[in-house]
């Protein structure tokens, strides 16, 4: 696909990608004065629009940000983003920004948000190769931003610390980076929640992370099908001496870790009950449940 075909919702308009522009005097610009939120289309359908609205919402009116538009006209504007794209597997981010203030004012209160969406072909934080044959992580050493500063529920676009986690973690060689918050506590990573498995049980940190659809989805999953799965605080030793390590993501999905700082992770092949999770959750990604039609043939 080439991105000359790809629409961009802005403010108002639908234009051509190349065409698609923001004020550098936009304070999301200026200072990542912004929240954000990300969806995606599977076979026409977009997962659990409502699920992310919500915590988009539950973002802005933490960020103090008002969005331009109620939640319905938003999700008619998702939906019509993506099928002018064309695209049935997609990737859609939702971003409002602070916005710009009248010139030669400094007061925050009078911005005019900004709204953009955008929908590009389907993106995974690790690919099918590796979901496959599994990912390798480092703990990097940037910790996650505490919930005192910026709580990481709030789907911010202020998102340097996690570029640093990612770059520091490809400068070692690794997939992806995990973060551990001040005090040595496992948070999530850039763009994904985790989860460990130990003598069958699924645990996933319970704060200091983005409460992540996919991540909710892997509870509900396991409430449907028996699987014994909760909240708990973990170390980086529960990572290391785990059966199984994965990261859920709208991005990807259900994808599996097979060594951290260079420690296999369990028999350092995909375990069983990743590779459960991973089919329960394409099943029903591929069974339209939960999905909002974006094409008139999948309605
Ligand atoms: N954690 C962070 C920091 C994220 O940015 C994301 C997704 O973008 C997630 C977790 C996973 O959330 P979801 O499953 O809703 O995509």
């Amino acid at each position: 696909m080439s991105s000359e075909s790809l629409v961009v919702y802005v403010n108002g308009e639908y234009v051509p990608r190349e065409q698609a522009r923001i004020s550098i005097f936009d304070v999301g610009f200026l200072r990542g004065d912004a929240v954000f939120d990300t969806t995606s289309a599977w076979n026409g359908r977009i997962f659990k629009l409502f699920a992310h609205l919500e915590r988009l919402e539950l973002s802005l009116r933490a960020a103090r940000i008002q969005c331009p538009l109620p939640p319905k006209a938003l999700a008619d504007v998702i939906v019509e983003t993506t099928r002018r794209c064309g695209l049935r597997n997609a990737y859609i981010q939702t971003i409002v920004t602070r916005g710009e203030p009248p010139f030669g004012v400094r007061d925050l209160t009078q911005c005019r948000p900004g709204l953009f969406v955008f929908a590009i072909p389907y993106a995974y934080i690790l690919g099918p190769d590796r979901i496959r044959t599994g990912g390798r992580a480092m703990i990097a050493s940037i910790r996650a931003l505490p919930v005192q500063c910026l709580d990481p529920k709030i789907k911010s676009l202020s998102r340097q610390h996690f570029d640093l986690a990612v770059l520091q973690g490809k400068s070692a060689g690794a997939d992806v980076s995990l973060m551990l918050d001040l005090d040595g506590h496992v948070t999530e990573g850039p763009g994904f929640n985790v989860f460990v498995v130990k003598n069958g049980v699924m645990f996933s940190p319970p704060e200091g992370i983005l409460v992540g659809i996919t991540r909710q989805t892997v509870f509900e999953l396991a409430a449907e099908h028996g699987l014994p799965a909760r909240e708990a605080s973990l170390t980086a030793y529960d990572l290391y001496a785990a059966d199984e390590v994965f990261l859920t993501s709208t991005a990807g999905g259900i994808m599996p870790l097979v060594e951290i700082d260079g420690r296999a992770i369990g028999d350092g092949k995909p375990g069983p009950i990743f590779q459960r999770v991973h089919d329960q959750y394409w099943a029903l990604r591929e069974s339209g449940r939960d999905g909002t039609p974006v094409f008139l043939d999948t309605a």
